[in-house]
């Protein structure tokens, strides 16, 4: 047992025995005012004011704090009362002392800490001197036969035997109850303790959740630039699919429009060429827009009328992420907020623009490498273009005229023949040949020759070109003119045409000029020829006719 508890125990008892005494001290007084003094006797009386007096002056102080004063107050107390019980036979007053005997014991009980055997033993046998003392008192005083004397020493055992049973009982209920106690507390330590674990584990699942959603989030832009990286790739594989599988520009420029808006999120994608890039006379363009109607056509206006010249020229790229409304005018209503315009500059040459708009602002920040990767692999698709034209002159074109040469203008016969017949069309070849060249060349030697080829060549590409003809470099001096969708009266035209034009050439020399003149025949199909494989063969026949009448003129393939 705790000490608190002891003296909060004993604090409890010594009011019931102030409270006993109290009584019984008003008790003795009221039978001293209606009894005789004497017959009670005065040193009950006394002795209980002294008593009450000595338990209140100890109450007040802070004797009753330490056990060993209250143990001696007591002791003397309960010899006193014992004294009594035994001196005063049985009387009212005995209740009093009986009660008064069975409340110090109790307090002596738990002034000794009433829990313990041990001590609760020392007690009891210690309550039992005052009362072996008194009965010694008693044997020398009336002898072993005093009267009662064998009936209160009984009385007083029970009495003590009684309080140690009470003590007993007392000290077992609150060992269980302090021992239920000490499990409670036991419990609610552990379960305290269990509490602070589990908001532990709780703050800690807590933390990693967090940290988990960071993560996550790292995760989420890590995954969002991987997505981004991977359709970037896509779109330069498939623009690298398209270099690789196609040399014409023009569907080029419409592949890649389109990857790079359908796949990048871009709102506006254009390609503008100026003339020459791609030896396209004037400038081409391809414009993909998720644009309204009306704000597509403002676009391919601005484009169409060389806006973006000053661009191109500045050789610079150019970046606009917060597009103020009315800033440039082929941009309305704040669909594209921002802007880039990427020049296409091939060997220091500015050769045209890539236009690149978004419907966000900031857009191009940190994805510019990304458009001017395609801007190379478009200039790489540009030069291979370049390339293959330049091999495909040199491979269908004669290097002296730039006119066709033999081969393909085979092909290009072949081709046009086709087409006529598959689509019922007329088709007409002239072909001509320089008369006595040999003698020009004899006479004013072979580099007046070839500018007298060179010339006549340039006039028959010029009439091929306006009549949607081709024209072709046959052999030495021998041309072809082909002039599909044309009649045999058409084409007679076209040539006589072309013969007065040659008929003019003035070559100086000297101090004078050069003149030429040709012999030309004419064959048309279906007109003069069904059987269109034989078209040339038979306009070659009539150019004979032509020289053998002595040439300058044109004859026309006689029908068969
Ligand atoms: P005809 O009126 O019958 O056609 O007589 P011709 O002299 O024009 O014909 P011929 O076949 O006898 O001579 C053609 C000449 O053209 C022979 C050749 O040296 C010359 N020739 C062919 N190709 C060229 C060329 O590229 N340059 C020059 N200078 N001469 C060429
Ligand atoms: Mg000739
Ligand atoms: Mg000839």
């Amino acid at each position: 047992m705790k000490r608190e508890d002891i003296y909060c125990n004993l604090r409890k008892y010594s009011s019931i025995h102030l409270g006993t005494m109290s009584v019984f001290l008003i008790y003795l007084l009221i039978q001293a005012l209606i009894e005789d003094t004497m017959q009670i006797g005065r040193g009950s009386l006394i002795t209980a004011a002294i008593l009450l007096f000595v338990d209140i002056v100890c109450e007040m102080s802070c004797l009753w704090e330490k056990r060993v004063p209250w143990t001696i107050v007591r002791a003397g107390e309960l010899s006193v009362f014992t004294f009594y019980f035994f001196e005063k036979g049985i009387s009212c007053c005995l209740v009093f002392y009986i009660a008064a005997c069975v409340i110090t014991v109790l307090e002596l009980f738990y002034a000794f800490d009433i829990t313990d055997v041990r001590n609760r033993n020392i007690v009891l046998v210690g309550a039992a001197v005052p009362a072996l003392i008194t009965i010694l008192i008693n044997i020398a005083r009336s002898g072993i036969h005093s009267q009662n004397l064998f009936g209160m020493v009984c009385a007083y055992g029970v009495l003590l035997f009684m309080t140690g049973r009470i003590a007993e009982a007392m000290g077992e209920q609150i060992t269980g109850y302090e021992e239920n106690l000490f499990e409670q507390k036991r419990m609610a330590e552990f379960t305290k303790e269990t509490n602070r674990a589990l908001y532990e584990q709780q703050e800690k699942v807590k933390r990693t959740n967090e940290e988990l959603g960071l993560q996550k989030i790292k995760l989420e832009e890590a995954n969002q630039k991987i997505n981004n990286v991977n359709s970037e790739m896509m779109i330069q594989n498939i623009i690298m699919k398209y270099i690789s599988t196609s040399l014409e520009i023009n569907t080029l420029m419409k592949y890649i429009t389109e990857s790079v808006l359908e796949s990048s999120g871009l709102n506006l994608c254009a390609i503008v060429l100026k003339p020459g890039a791609v030896e396209n006379e004037t400038s081409i363009y391809e414009i993909r827009t998720r644009l309204k109607e009306d704000a597509n056509r403002l676009l391919e206006e601005y484009i169409s009328s060389n806006y973006l010249d000053s661009y191109i020229e500045s050789k610079e790229i150019f970046v606009d992420n917060y597009i103020k409304d009315g800033v440039y005018p082929f941009i309305r209503n704040n669909e594209v907020c921002s802007l880039m315009i990427l020049p296409l500059v091939n060997q220091g040459t500015a050769m045209g623009a890539i236009l690149c708009g978004h419907g966000a602002y900031d857009y191009f920040e940190d994805n510019c490498s990304f458009y001017e990767t395609i801007v190379s692999q478009f200039l790489i698709a540009l030069n291979n273009a370049n390339l293959y034209a330049k091999m495909q002159q040199m491979a269908h074109k004669d290097s002296m005229t730039g006119l066709y040469n033999r081969g393909h203008l085979n092909y290009m016969v072949d081709r046009c023949s086709k087409e006529a017949v598959e689509q019922n069309k007329v088709l007409s070849i002239a072909l001509f040949d320089i008369d006595h060249f040999k003698k020009i060349n004899d006479t004013y030697g072979h580099l007046l020759g070839d500018a007298v080829i060179k010339e006549i060549s340039r006039l028959a590409s010029k009439v091929a070109k306006t009549y949607d003809g081709i024209a072709g470099r046959y052999g030495g001096e021998e041309f072809v003119l082909v002039l599909p969708g044309r009649s045999k009266m058409e084409a007679k035209k076209i040539i006589e045409e072309l013969r007065e034009q040659i008929n003019e050439i003035q070559i100086p020399y000297e101090d004078g000029v050069v003149t030429t003149r040709i012999s030309a025949g004419l064959s048309c199909y279906p007109e003069t020829c069904t059987r269109i494989n034989e078209l040339l063969r038979r306009a070659d026949t009539a150019m004979y006719e032509s020289k053998d009448s002595g040439g300058d003129a044109v004859t026309i393939d006689s029908k068969e």
